[in-house]
């Protein structure tokens, strides 16, 4: 089933456009990695697709439920609860890890401490969960914001750079948390990263954009071994540089 249809996006800042995405779909329970070089339009794509922005031009339609899709104009309160996005740089609030992972939660009006248990144990957070952000690593703060985000039980998750500069201890546990998530809701995960290998252990299809450009979107094995695109041959052989 599909979940995201792009027609014709695009997206301007002033007179600048940043983004053109002339048509692509997002699978519902699929894993999309977004690569390309540094400012080619990952993160703006990313924030389209969370409905944090509405697109200059065309259309970033959700589909929940075989429903008409859903805009940025159109989406409820309620719709925009099934999105959930894991920032790059995650901001916590100055209160215990519990109390962060819980705060979707009691936003909400609801409680559950043993949800929030059990989540803050899958990420290995248990022995942390009345240390304050501040005492916390670079991996820690992402594996917090994860939590936090997961524990909403959203259709789709966004995550920008979700790995960037951590040690590889704290990328297996996030992967291997994703990959379970995955496997266990069916969540849709659209993954930005800059880390091609990444793309290979965790996406079922990855999109190359490049400067603006949706270069081109295909399964992985076709992403890496024979694409349809010179700059995609380039850049995952690294001649592209990023
Ligand atoms: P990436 O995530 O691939 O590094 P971005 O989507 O962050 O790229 O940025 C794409 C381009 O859009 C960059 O040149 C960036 O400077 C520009 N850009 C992003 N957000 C804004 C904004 N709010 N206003 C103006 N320019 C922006």
């Amino acid at each position: 089933m599909t979940l995201y249809t792009l027609e014709n996006v695009r997206q301007r800042y002033g007179a600048r456009e940043v983004l053109c995405v002339p048509s692509m779909t997002i699978d519902e329970g699929e894993v999309l990695a977004l690569v390309g070089p540094s400012g080619a339009g990952k993160s703006t794509l990313l924030r389209l697709l969370a409905f944090l922005e509405a697109p200059t031009m065309g259309q970033v339609g959700l589909h929940l439920n075989g429903t008409r899709p859903v805009t940025f104009e159109s989406a409820t309160i309620d719709i925009r609860r099934q999105i959930a996005v894991s920032f790059q740089r995650p901001l916590l609030l100055s209160r215990s890890v519990r109390a962060n992972v819980a705060y979707g939660l009691t936003l909400r009006g609801q409680k559950d401490d043993a949800r929030v248990d059990a989540m803050l144990e899958r990420l290995k957070l248990d022995h942390l969960a009345d240390a304050r952000p501040r005492t916390l690593s670079g991996g820690e703060i992402q594996r917090v914001s994860l939590a936090r985000a997961m524990l909403l039980q959203p259709r789709v998750l966004l995550l920008d750079e979700p790995t960037a500069n951590l040690d590889p201890h704290n990328i297996t546990l996030i992967e291997t948390f994703l990959q379970e998530q995955r496997r266990e809701t069916g969540i849709t995960l659209v993954i930005v990263t800059h880390n091609i290998y990444q793309a290979r252990r965790l996406a079922d299809r990855v999109a190359l954009l490049y400067e603006g450009d949706l270069v081109e979107v295909a399964p992985k094995q076709i992403f890496f071994d024979t694409p349809a695109d010179a700059r995609t041959q380039a850049f995952v052989s690294g001649t592209l540089i990023y």
